[in-house]
């Protein structure tokens, strides 16, 4: 029989094993990308592209991964030509034909997650036990769209006593979008599939800190049986290539993830060819939790909203508001809980918080530390970057509690998009509502309270697009997803992501029983 010690160290070698062994798979899917700089995927085919070249280094140990040019303008022209070329033929088959064409997309994500999962862990620095289900939420994206897209064009009839009112809804047209670098491969899915779905073509921008896995969708919607057009990926810095983006009259629509000033931007650059924007930008969510909750699965939940996904989330519960009669026991725990957060190699299947995805993203979050000792809140936990074998090269910091903090605090106010949560303390519902709503973001709002009347009352005064009651952000995909305020405009899934890549008409046929006015008899 092995000793404790011996059987624990035959474990620690397994483990150095296996990831070792994850580490040479993941090498192999970015030899790829190694070589020559990564262009584009315009009209069906890759494209080198002649735009002015820029790295992309690895968050894991700042390594160079490779380089990726920068789309022209001219580039971009080409792109969205070639999707207002294939919205004709797109737009005209039949919803049963897309529907199978997309379900066959997801079919190739599923049989490819590992490599997209590989990379992405490597591209972004999110850890393979979050990656690994994101590349899966890709593919049921698709699946879900693909179903929706034989009645997406459903309407309403609206009948009178002289006509039958009735309504339909046609694609937009070819549409932008543009992706940030937080869990680039779901969410570019969450919004190319409506779109495809919708009948739309698109012009996809991914983030230039995560460009990889856009190229590998790219390949797998035309391999899919995608028309050459329907779908087009130009890489890109966002004040350049996304700009000309935003700018292209052929593109009617933009669907925009990212940072609220960037939304603004947009909206800006659209205006002038009246571009419809979808927005989906920045948060600073609550978690509110009151002295009558379930402690215990609070604090799981509170734990898991920030520090999962490196807390680089746009639903991440970056404000912890607690009670005050619970706050120092409720702190206690959870102090501890952030010390024990395991920080390491994404593809480390323990890790729990892995390395942030840029230097220059690395330096803000840490850059919070001084502000909130400035400002006169305690580092309770962490502040600093980690330093040690394995982890001194890399964008690793360590997880970070921020408490005694004070609502109009920059901590308290900013979207900081790391593993950093500020704790305020309450006194009662009215004090809690006024500090969660005393932001200039509304995107999600958590609250824990064993009140049913509390939940509903919170819930209606919170001012976010979404409330999860007594639960963590658990998505179902026709609700509606978005933010108020500064965190965004309009909604998707369901049927709301169509009301934003379609256009509604209405028919209104006379049944030839009205009189109609006769005007020079
Ligand atoms: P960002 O705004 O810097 O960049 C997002 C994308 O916009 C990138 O592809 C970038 O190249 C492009 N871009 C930048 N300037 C542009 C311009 N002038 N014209 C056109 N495109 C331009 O955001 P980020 O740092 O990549 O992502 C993090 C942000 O995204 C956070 O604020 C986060 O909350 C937000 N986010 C929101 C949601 C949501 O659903 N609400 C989801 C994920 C991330």
């Amino acid at each position: 029989m092995s000793s404790p010690s011996r059987s624990s160290s035959e474990g620690q070698a397994r483990a150095a094993d296996a990831l070792r062994d994850r580490q040479a798979r993941a090498d192999a899917c970015l030899a790829r990308f190694r070589d020559e700089p990564l262009g584009h995927f315009i009209g069906g085919r890759a494209v080198g592209g002649a735009g002015e070249a820029f790295e992309n280094r690895s968050p894991v140990d700042a390594s160079l991964l490779g380089t990726v040019r920068s789309a022209t303008d001219a580039e971009v022209a080409q792109a969205c030509h070639a999707a207002r070329d294939a919205f004709g033929t797109w737009k005209k088959l039949p919803g049963g034909e897309r529907r199978r064409i997309l379900h066959r997309v997801a079919d190739l994500i599923e049989a490819r997650a590992e490599e997209i999962a590989l990379i992405e862990c490597m591209d972004t620095g999110q850890a393979w036990r979050f990656m690994s289900k994101a590349a899966l939420r890709g593919a049921e994206n698709f699946r879900f769209f693909a179903d929706r897209a034989t009645d997406a064009g459903n309407g309403v009839s609206l009948p009178t006593d002289t006509h039958l009112n009735y309504t339909t809804r046609q694609p937009i047209g070819p549409v932008g979008i543009i992706t940030p670098w937080n869990t680039p491969f779901m969410l570019s899915t969450w919004k190319i599939a409506p779109a495809l779905a919708a009948g739309c073509t698109v012009v996809h921008k991914p983030a230039e800190w995560s460009p990889l896995t856009a190229r590998l969708l790219a390949e797998i919607m035309l391999e899919a049986g995608l028309p050459a057009g329907v779908a087009n990926l130009v890489n890109g810095i966002g004040e350049t290539t996304g700009c000309a983006l935003t700018e292209h009259p052929d593109i009617k629509a933009v669907a925009f993830i990212g940072e609220s000033r960037t939304g603004g931007l947009i909206m800006a650059q659209g205006a002038p060819t009246l571009k419809r924007v979808h927005l989906e930008l920045g948060g600073k969510n609550p978690v509110i939790v009151f002295d009558d909750a379930d402690l215990d699965r609070a604090l799981d939940a509170v734990v898991f909203m920030i520090y999962s996904l490196n807390g680089e989330r746009c639903t991440s519960s970056s404000r912890l508001l607690v009670q005050r009669s619970i706050h120092d026991g409720f702190v206690a725990k959870l102090a501890e809980r952030v010390r024990r957060l395991k920080v390491g190699h994404p593809l480390d299947p323990a890790t729990e918080v892995g390395p942030l995805v840029h230097a220059r993203h690395l330096d803000k979050v840490l850059s919070y530390a001084g502000i909130a000792r400035a400002d006169g809140a305690t580092v309770a936990v962490g502040g600093e970057r980690c330093a040690g074998a394995g982890l001194s090269e890399g964008h690793y910091v360590q997880p970070t509690l921020f408490t005694d903090a004070r609502a109009g605090m920059r901590i308290a106010r900013e979207e900081i998009f790391g593993p950093v949560l500020t704790v305020i303390p309450f006194d009662d519902e009215a004090q809690a509502i006024e500090i969660a709503n005393d932001i200039p973001y509304g995107l999600a709002g958590y609250l824990w309270t064993g009140d049913v009347g509390r939940a509903n009352r919170v819930s209606l005064a919170l001012d976010a697009g979404m409330i999860w009651v007594n639960s963590e952000n658990v998505r179902h995909l026709p609700t509606p997803f978005g933010g108020m305020k500064a965190s965004g405009i309009g909604r998707d899934g369901g049927d709301y992501s169509f009301e934003f890549y379609m256009e509604t008409k209405n028919i209104a046929l006379a049944l030839g029983n009205h009189k109609i006015q006769r005007l020079g008899v």
